[in-house]
């Protein structure tokens, strides 16, 4: 297999979108090129034609002082700012302006003009917000004229994110865990603290369904905040009963680029002195990869290890891979509960061990349901295993009784037994 090394950012780097924040301010992304390009350059010259971009980023630095600005091409400009609808349409406006006014005078301010897409979300999306954005600029090069649009929060995203901010502050969130069982140790070594919400009406409601609004709505701040406060308790009564276990928590993406969010955190984690991880998708640090990369070594940094979450489900690139100050990599459990009826799993499986240990971080294998995937994962050098099997997610008196009477001990001698079978499996991983 040939794997890329692209650079983590390209020479000519985007501004990139920066992330909504928890408060739900709408992001806004424009993307700005001169519509007459060639015929400018024929005009003045490839020099100064190759001026006019970084001298428009220039002009609109000192118009709007609060925006992200980058040289996204020899012809092409991005803004990142804090608006939506009429202020949005406004800023286009301010931009069109300080491209086109200062050649005015010469009487030739159409062959200035900017082709501009330009898009804000309340929702946050980054990803979505850069597709959105360049779609409405591929619309405004068929249009020749700017498409501005603002999409607001689904009503119904709204919504919800009220209602888990209330459910944050009445006590309707908890939290289950599900262990990690270190092979090699044969102990389990580490915990993942897993969210779970007890609506009122709808009863037990689990995380596929309240996550990703809450993560679109900001409530995810307020609700991350919440479980690093009380896995920090429930790791004192986990310690109090002899097991000195860390705890690993789900960051989602858009929080790594906050940076209220990463200074609350840091100062609870340091004045705490709990022992954590904090488990981020690759994808998570698309967005804003600089200032995402810079918030994990400051995690780092306090004594927080770092795992990489869903790996292979997503956007995954060795260039992000390379750069995050991990220590783990959990293999997604798309690839680990097809691991003994699949051909290609087996092989994608083990190269992402021998990857991961060459980037010397341990590799957890998530989603381990039969005693064949745990002694395959075992005889491929998986170090750690995670999965129904091993036990489900469980509530804080039910882990108390599982590291009490050592249960994976059963799990550890149930995966001996299918090793018979286990000739054949080795010899197509
Ligand atoms: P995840 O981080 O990949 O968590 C693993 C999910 O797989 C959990 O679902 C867990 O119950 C489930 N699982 C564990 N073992 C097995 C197995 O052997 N087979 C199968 N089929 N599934 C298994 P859960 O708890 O419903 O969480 C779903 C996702 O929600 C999580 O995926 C994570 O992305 C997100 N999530 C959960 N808690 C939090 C949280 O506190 N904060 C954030 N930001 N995200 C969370
Ligand atoms: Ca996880
Ligand atoms: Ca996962």
């Amino acid at each position: 297999m040939r794997l890329r090394h692209p650079p983590l950012r390209p020479t000519q780097q985007p501004a990139p979108p920066r992330q909504a924040d928890a408060a739900g301010r709408p992001r806004a992304l424009i993307l700005a090129e001169f519509s007459r390009f060639d015929a400018l350059r024929r005009r003045l010259g490839v020099d100064r034609a190759h001026r006019l971009v970084p001298d428009l980023a220039e002009r609109a630095a000192a118009i709007f002082p609060e925006a992200g600005i980058a040289v996204a091409g020899r012809n092409l400009i991005e803004l990142s700012l804090d608006v939506e609808g009429a202020e949005l349409a406004a800023a286009v406006d301010a931009l069109r302006g300080a491209a086109t006014l200062p050649q005015a005078a010469e009487g030739d301010s159409d062959l200035f003009a900017l082709t501009i897409g330009a898009v804000s979300l309340a929702a946050h999306d980054p990803i979505g917000l850069v597709e959105a954005a360049e779609a409405a600029l591929a619309s405004a090069r068929r249009g020749h004229a700017p498409v501005v649009a603002s999409v607001p929060l689904a009503p119904a995203d709204a919504k919800l994110g009220e209602e888990l901010r209330a459910a944050v502050a009445g006590g309707e969130l908890f939290l289950q865990y599900q262990p990690k069982l270190h092979l090699r140790a044969q102990e389990v070594t580490s915990l993942e603290a897993l969210m779970r919400w007890r609506h009122p009406v709808r009863g037990l409601v689990l995380p596929g369904d309240f996550i990703p609004a809450a993560e679109r709505s900001g409530a995810i701040k307020a609700m991350t905040l919440w479980t690093l406060r009380q896995v920090i308790e429930d790791q004192s009564t986990i310690a109090a009963q002899g097991h000195d276990l860390p705890i690993f928590i789900n960051i989602a993406g858009g929080l790594l680029a906050d940076a209220s969010f990463v200074d609350e955190t840091c100062a609870v984690v340091e004045a705490s002195g709990a022992r954590l991880g904090f488990e981020i998708t690759e994808t998570s640090v698309i967005g804003d990869p600089d200032t995402a990369i810079e918030h994990l070594n400051r995690f780092a940094g306090i004594g927080v290890a770092i795992s990489i979450d869903d790996y292979g489900a997503g956007l995954s690139s060795l260039a992000y891979l390379k750069q995050l100050p991990a220590r783990e990599l959990k293999i997604d459990k798309l690839f680990v509960t097809q691991l003994s009826s699949s051909h290609r799993d087996p092989l994608i499986v083990r190269s992402t061990i021998d990857l991961a240990h060459a980037l010397e971080m341990e590799v957890v294998a998530e989603g381990v349901e039969t005693p064949t995937s745990l002694a395959l994962l075992s005889v491929m050098g998986c170090d750690m295993v995670q999965g129904f099997l091993i036990s489900r997610p469980l509530s804080l008196p039910a882990l108390l009784t599982y590291l009490q009477t050592s249960r994976h001990r059963e799990v550890m001698e149930q995966s001996r037994r299918p090793f018979g079978r286990l000739t054949a499996a080795r010899a197509r991983a």
